[in-house]
């Protein structure tokens, strides 16, 4: 008989990770190398470490070790909040009847309010152990920004921010947790950068984009003595730590006898994305499993469901490497959205690949359903979702509504990576009934596309 599974599966202490899973070690087709904007090489390491931390830099590149071990400091950070919970979704279940059995992996359970903090607090403890001063990041949302700013102060580094200016003005009370932590931040574009002063005389009334304050934090930590930049998405070595999510995920379904048959995600730079799905990838790269891996992003900044796959710039400046990803060009300047943290313009070259290479899928959806979804799910779980978390969940009722339709009883895993509170304007607009949805037209993504690079890169 089948053991009882409960509302929420919790690890013991003892059964968190102890490394983390390094996807691309497991991919015959690597993802390809971030590349010098200038010389148009691969970025060695020693180029890297001067803008990262040099045990992040080394993590960048590292394509072989299948596992790298969680230092013990780090470790006892996650001991705060992790390992998190997994949660059997079964009142929304209920309220679907739906005869799916849906799960979800929870990373709102700690005061910055989403997954970051899982890397944020590996990149401050290797800037520490570095003798770093301090640290610079941009911040969409305000979500890294946070969990960096509490990393930061856990180990005593400086903390520059530069928010995103329409997220400043719409969010003040996250800037105000950032600088209850002791960062300093400042909304971007900015006048404190030469970036920031060149954009500003071009376009006077930008709400300003990560891309741009991606651009701006560099500038500042390439100025200032004992200072690194540090980035909260994108990066492999941010996949490479969120890949604590994906391990906790699967031991805590293995531990039931549970296999699903699809595992859903939100997808801005793919890092929660990247994280979630590592060990069950794993299983699928090698033929083992055959899951079905569904990204989810929104219809206003499709990067993967309408984005190109090649070399493109990372930021507004173009100060940093290029990376091989789906992109709707560095220049593509989304429509202003309530779910901040999935406006880049591009996607990990992790994901980008096994995307490129059908092993995963993609699928857009619009702002009010996606609000519809998350009020759906707030109603029955409890938990009030972040409006970035709530694309998973809705494509996860989707799916549910499909096994309704069809009697089919499948396993459906989404990650849950947030929660809302700072986003109440957002949910006035939708409780209002004055959330507009956003589809770029082929013209505006076209135009995007004119502001890749043109040199012919393969
Ligand atoms: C930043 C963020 C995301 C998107 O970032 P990824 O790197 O794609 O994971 C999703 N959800 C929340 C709550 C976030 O803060």
């Amino acid at each position: 008989m089948k053991t009882e599974i409960p509302y929420k599966i919790y690890l013991s202490e003892a059964e968190l990770p102890k490394e983390w899973l390094n996807l691309r070690a497991f991919m015959k087709d690597k993802p390809a190398p971030l590349l010098n904007p200038v010389t148009l090489k691969p970025m060695t390491e020693e180029e890297l470490a001067k803008v990262f931390c040099d045990e992040l830099a080394k993590q960048e590149i590292d394509d072989q070790s299948k596992y790298i071990a969680i230092p013990d400091e780090v470790r006892e950070f996650y001991k705060m909040y992790r390992p998190s919970p997994l949660i059997r979704a079964y009142c929304l279940e209920k309220a679907l009847g739906t005869p799916a059995e849906i799960y979800y992996k929870f990373e709102g359970n700690n005061t910055s309010g989403s997954h970051k903090l899982n890397s944020a607090i590996a990149q401050a403890y290797y800037a520490k152990e570095q003798g770093l001063r301090g640290v610079t990041t941009e911040t969409g949302a305000g979500q890294w920004g946070t969990a960096l700013s509490m990393a930061c102060s856990y180990f005593g580094l400086d903390c520059k921010v530069f928010m995103v200016k329409c997220s400043y003005e719409m969010k003040p009370f996250r800037r105000e947790v950032m600088r209850t932590y002791g960062a300093s931040v400042t909304p971007s574009p900015s006048i404190t950068t030469e970036v920031g002063r060149q954009i500003l005389r071009d376009y006077p009334d930008t709400n300003g984009s990560l891309g741009c304050a991606i651009s701006e934090a560099v500038e500042t930590a390439s100025g200032l003595e004992g200072y690194r930049y540090v980035l909260g998405s994108v990066l492999n070595q941010v996949l490479l730590h969120q890949s604590v999510i994906g391990l906790e995920a699967k031991t805590a379904l293995d531990k039931y006898g549970v296999k699903p048959d699809i595992i859903i995600g939100c997808a801005g730079g793919g890092s929660n994305l990247g994280g979630l799905i590592a060990p069950f990838m794993v299983e699928k790269l090698e033929g083992r499993e055959n899951y079905e891996f569904i990204a989810v992003e929104p219809s206003s900044c499709p990067t993967l469901t309408r984005g190109k796959y090649g070399y493109d710039y990372c930021d507004t400046g173009k100060v940093c490497p290029m990376a091989k990803m789906y992109t709707l060009g560095s220049g593509y300047m989304p429509a202003s959205s309530h779910a901040g943290g999935l406006r880049y313009h591009g996607m990990t070259s992790t994901l980008s690949e096994l995307y490129d290479k059908d092993y995963m899928s993609a699928r857009s959806v619009k702002q009010t359903e996606v609000f519809k979804a998350a009020e759906t799910f707030a109603r029955v779980e409890g938990i009030l979702p972040a409006p970035e978390s709530s694309h998973a969940i809705k494509v996860a009722i989707d799916e549910a509504l499909k096994c309704k339709e069809s009697g089919e009883k499948k396993v459906i895993l989404f990650g849950l990576t947030g929660t809302g509170y700072f986003d109440m304007t957002a949910y006035k607009a939708f409780n209002d009934g004055e959330m507009q949805d956003y589809v770029p037209t082929d013209e505006e993504i076209e135009k995007g596309f004119g502001t890749m690079p043109t040199v012919n890169l393969k």
